[in-house]
């Protein structure tokens, strides 16, 4: 049964009992009555032949009976014999042509004709030397018959109604179950869009509205949770926010002495350096608690593609440090590629996906970037062969603060640009994929729909 809906086996379950209770009632009931027919069949067969003694009667030395013996009452058909069994007066039913031996006051089962038949016979002293014996004989199986249809009638009925139980119960099963059916696809769709904000959005009731209303009230506390994390976070870069420009200017300043000797030089140098790493930092926690809260709005305009490309590898290609590890950077643009994005974040996508693919790279690597329109969307990659990603951390690299094996990043990765990445391109209704092997280099695909719409 694994792997079977609740509804199929709730109704398999009690059509099942439906179909054993009713099944034993009318086996129960049957067999009752059956055995109430017969028995009354006898009562009336006995019955009327101790009436039918009033209708027998000497006269003058001779035996007589009136009209009332030939009538057959309730089925039961009379015949009355003398003491040596000779046929005196009365009926005897079609099909019955034997004629057993006289047994007073006892009735017998005697198959004759095709037929089951009940014979009961009983004597009368007409005189002190005078005895008749009176024969009734009843049809057992016509009695049965009636009965028979009886039967027919229930195997009938139980079928449908075992049948009618069976689809009233799945439609009530199903009725019942229907909020459990809406609980799941909320679920579901927070899920997927990680939304928080979502309520399955029932009344308190039975036991599953109560356990809907529970989850609610318990989402609720979540979304709140959340909320008060994503404040937290962006409180505390705000409030490091100034701290760190202090530090940064009082590095400058202090670097713009002359009376600091080689060594004192070097450690300002190295502080400003980590400073500035560190107010990278809270800026892309502040963005992304921005847009987390739903702050990050989009300054969408039709932009040439082609050209803004071409400006930011360009830019790229000047790092000193690329220049130093010898790293090309080339391209691959078709000319002229408008989209509809924001200018900022389309630069930051960009500058995010090279600079990886520079500090991921070799000495002496190479880094392509290609621009192209595929349909109505325009299509972005940035390939490398650096170092690649392991299988390990592939699924992971868009998660906040997650770095692929820290030993080689180094300690100026914060494990948030592609987080932004992903919010960036999405927040445009693009996709962003990855292609990598390791040792053998990456490729990071993302795709934007080119017009306003959508
Ligand atoms: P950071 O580079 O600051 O660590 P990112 O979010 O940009 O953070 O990247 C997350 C991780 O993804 C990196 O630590 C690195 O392991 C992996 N990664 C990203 N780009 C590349 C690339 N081009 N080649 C190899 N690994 C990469």
């Amino acid at each position: 049964m694994k792997g079977v809906s609740l509804k199929v086996k709730l109704t398999l379950l009690y059509t099942f009992f439906m179909l054993l209770l009713t099944g034993t009632a009318l086996a129960l009931m049957l067999s009752l009555s059956s055995r109430e027919i017969l028995t009354s069949v006898q009562n009336k067969l006995e019955g009327r032949v101790q009436e039918c003694l009033d209708d027998i009667e000497l006269q003058s030395g001779e035996v007589r009976v009136d009209s009332d013996f030939y009538s057959v009452t309730g089925d039961v058909y009379l015949a009355l014999y003398d003491e040596e069994m000779y046929f005196l007066y009365g009926k005897v039913p079609y099909g019955f042509d034997r004629q057993p031996e006289i047994s007073d006051g006892e009735t017998r089962t005697i198959k004759d004709g095709g037929k089951e038949w009940y014979v009961y016979d009983l004597s009368f002293r007409l005189s002190a030397d005078k005895t008749v014996y009176v024969r009734g004989i009843t049809s057992v199986t016509d009695a049965e018959e009636s009965f028979v249809v009886t039967v027919r009638f229930a195997l009938i009925l139980l079928p449908l109604m075992v049948l009618a139980t069976a689809l009233i119960g799945y439609r009530f099963t199903r009725r019942t179950l229907l909020p459990v059916r809406t609980i799941t696809a909320t679920v579901r769709k927070i899920r997927q869009d990680a939304d928080l904000s979502r309520r399955i959005g029932m009344k308190s009731g039975d036991e599953i509205n109560t356990l809907a209303v529970t989850f609610d009230e318990m989402l609720e506390e979540l979304e709140k949770v959340f909320q008060r994390e994503k404040q937290f976070t962006s409180d505390v870069s705000h409030e490091l926010r100034t701290p760190i420009s202090v530090i940064m200017a009082q590095c400058d300043e202090l670097l713009g002495r002359d009376e600091m000797t080689e060594k004192q030089e070097a450690a300002i140098l190295l502080i400003r350096r980590k400073a500035g790493r560190m107010a990278d930092m809270i800026s892309q926690l502040l963005f992304l608690s921005r847009a987390d809260q739903g702050r990050q709005a989009l300054n969408k305009e039709r932009i040439n593609l082609s050209e803004l490309t071409e400006m930011i590898i360009e830019e790229q290609k000047m790092l000193s440090e690329a220049e130093k590890r010898g790293i090309r950077i080339s391209w691959i643009i078709s000319p002229n590629i408008y989209g509809y994005v924001d200018e900022t974040f389309y630069i930051r996508i960009l500058v995010n996906l090279i600079s990886n693919a520079r500090q991921y790279s070799r000495d002496g690597g190479n880094v392509e970037v290609r621009l192209e329109e595929a349909g109505s969307n325009v299509v972005v990659s940035v390939e490398d062969n650096g170092i690649g990603i392991s299988e390990e951390d592939l699924p992971h690299i868009w998660e906040r603060f997650y770095r692929g094996d820290r030993s080689r990043s180094g300690g100026d990765h914060s494990g948030l640009g592609l987080p932004m990445v992903k919010w960036m391109v999405e927040a445009h209704g693009g996709s962003i994929t990855v292609e990598s092997r390791e040792g053998a280099g990456s490729r990071f695909i993302f795709s934007i729909p080119q017009n306003e719409e959508k």
